[in-house]
């Protein structure tokens, strides 16, 4: 297992920081009262405020990986009536079209390669559907999409856009407002650099008259906000990770809100991508995100033999590709408790690996 003497670069989870962890650390306390309900309470106002999303929305708080997010909110938001177009541009973007398929949502598969939807327009036709879903950020090519693009090409055609704003939120703009988005799905343990566990879905009142009756107890969301009207969820959820998330959005408040927050994690990501210029490694993409840098040898080694060698002689742990392009790329993160020294780590341990 990774131990703490490694230090990691992994999208999710990522690094956390020391009171996160002594967090962690304590006996998780009962959560059918009071004080439990005004942690939810608070940390539902303070989510919505940094996503800035419309009035009387709504997050629903669901103990589940971010995957269950994204199902969830196609169960909830859609029925076989209804046409979605999902942009397919990784992993990601696969997965949201594999469980439209689960739930016979009638949808188009929209294959997105070396384009940030910039000029969606010319590209998609939105006359025929009811429904856009798109990862803000596709973490499995470290790709951003132009999410100002796409909202206003929803709001012309009346979509509801269905963001999974999982390894954006925090270090990446998502603004509900000005990009016209109804859902916006994120998770604990990318940007928000907790432990995994938490997954927060984020509506607008256009996507909670959307919800439909489910064919599900547990993934239901007419109970989640009934209940969390009063700051409760309808079963036991990670009450730690709820604790460690009260912290986490205090601390993004001291630091000078959101944005502030975004704009550190676009230092560091640029600090890194200026010191290893000089080496043979290529930026995958051009739309990188603050999120993330994924990256491709130019000098004929492979990805995955960096990976490896970066953990067994230099104790850093960055982000292997599986499939096609395990040999291509790999990526790197810039999510979480990342600051200068933790990166010279990562940059004095690529100059070793190639001895300049
Ligand atoms: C990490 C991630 C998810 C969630 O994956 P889980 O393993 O289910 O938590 C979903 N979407 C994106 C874009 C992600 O980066």
């Amino acid at each position: 297992m990774i131990q703490k003497e490694f230090a990691i670069f992994t999208p999710g989870p990522v690094k956390m920081s020391r009171e996160i962890l002594d967090i962690g650390a304590m006996q998780t306390p009962y959560f059918r009262n009071q004080s439990f309900s005004d942690v939810l309470l608070y940390c539902e106002k303070q989510l919505l405020d940094m996503l800035n999303a419309p009035k009387n929305s709504r997050v629903v708080f669901l103990t589940a990986s971010g995957t269950a997010g994204m199902e969830s909110v196609v169960m909830n938001l859609l029925t076989e009536k209804n046409h979605a177009i999902v942009i397919n541009g990784g992993g990601f973007g696969q997965r949201f079209v594999d469980i439209c398929d689960s739930y016979d949502i009638p949808h188009q598969n929209y294959i997105a390669t070396n384009t940030n939807l910039q000029e969606i327009d010319t590209r998609l036709d939105g006359t025929a559907s009811d429904t856009f879903i798109v990862n803000a950020h596709e973490t499995s090519v470290g790709h951003i999409y132009d999410l100002e693009a796409i909202g206003k090409f929803c709001q012309k055609n009346k979509l509801l856009n269905i963001v999974d704003a999982i390894s954006a939120f925090v270090t990446d703009r998502v603004d509900m407002q000005k990009h016209h988005i109804d859902c916006a799905i994120v998770s604990s343990q990318k940007g928000l650099a907790l432990p995994p566990g938490l997954t927060m879905i984020a509506m607008s009142p256009k996507a909670i008259d959307k919800i439909n009756k489910v064919r599900s107890h547990y993934f239901n969301f007419e109970n989640y906000l009934k209940d969390g009207a009063r700051g409760q969820t309808p079963y036991t959820p990670c009450v730690g990770i709820i604790l460690q998330l009260e912290h986490r959005l205090k601390q993004i408040q001291n630091d000078g809100g959101i944005k502030a927050t975004i704009k550190k994690a676009k230092t560091m990501a640029n600090y890194f991508r200026d010191n290893i210029k000089h080496l043979p490694l290529l930026a995958y993409t051009k739309f990188m995100p603050n999120a993330m840098t994924t990256l491709t040898p130019t000098d004929g080694k492979s990805a995955f033999d960096i990976v490896c060698a970066l953990e067994q002689d230099y104790k850093v742990i960055v982000c292997p590709n599986g499939g096609e392009t395990k040999h291509k790329v790999f990526r790197v993160s810039h999510m979480g408790d990342t600051d200068h020294t933790h990166i010279d780590k990562l940059i004095d341990a690529l100059n070793k690996l190639y001895e300049v």
